[in-house]
C-alpha cells in the first residue's frame, strides 16, 4: 500500500467490472475505443517481473474472460494488452479492444482512427452515467 498511489487508493467502484483474488478489472474512464479496461494488481508493485506465478495465471484468465465478454458486447477485430505505467507506476494492464469499423453504444458512435497502428494518446473521459451503463452492459456477458 502506497498512500500516494492512484491504484492503491482506487475508490471508483462504479468502474469495477469484476473483482478477482489478486486483481481488479475496471473500465477506463476514456472510452474512445469502446470497452477499454484496466486490470490492476491489488498490491503495490511496479514491474511485470514482480508478479507471482499465481497472479500471472489469474491475469491470463482475466484477459480471456474480458475478451470473450467484449466479443459478445462489441465484437472487436483485435485486442491489445499493454503494460506501461509511465504515469502511475503501480502494476496495471491496459486491455484495449480494436475495431476495423465503427461501433455504436448508447447513441454514440466510436471509431478506431488508428486501426492497425498504435493507440493514439487521447484522454476523453465519459460521464459517470455512461460508464455505469457500459459496465452493466459488459458485465452481463461475463
Ligand atoms: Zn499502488
Amino acid at each position: 500500500m502506497n498512500k500516494n498511489c492512484k491504484w492503491c487508493n482506487f475508490k471508483d467502484d462504479y468502474l469495477v467490472i469484476k473483482g478477482y483474488k489478486y486483481w481488479k478489472l475496471s473500465l477506463a474512464e476514456s472510452q474512445f475505443l469502446i470497452g477499454w479496461s484496466h486490470a490492476f494488481l491489488k498490491r503495490h508493485v511496479c514491474f511485470f517481473e514482480e508478479l507471482t506465478d499465481e497472479e500471472l495465471i489469474e491475469l491470463k484468465q482475466i484477459v480471456k474472460e474480458l475478451k470473450q465478454a467484449l466479443k459478445n458486447a462489441f465484437n472487436p477485430d483485435w485486442f491489445n494488452v499493454m503494460q506501461l505505467g509511465n504515469m502511475t507506476p503501480h502494476l496495471h494492464f491496459q486491455l484495449v479492444p480494436r475495431y476495423k469499423d465503427k461501433r455504436t453504444f448508447d447513441g454514440k458512435t466510436f471509431t478506431d482512427d488508428n486501426w492497425g497502428k498504435m493507440i493514439p494518446s487521447r484522454w476523453e473521459p465519459e460521464s459517470k452515467e455512461f460508464l455505469v451503463k457500459l459496465r452493466k452492459y459488459i458485465e452481463q456477458y461475463l
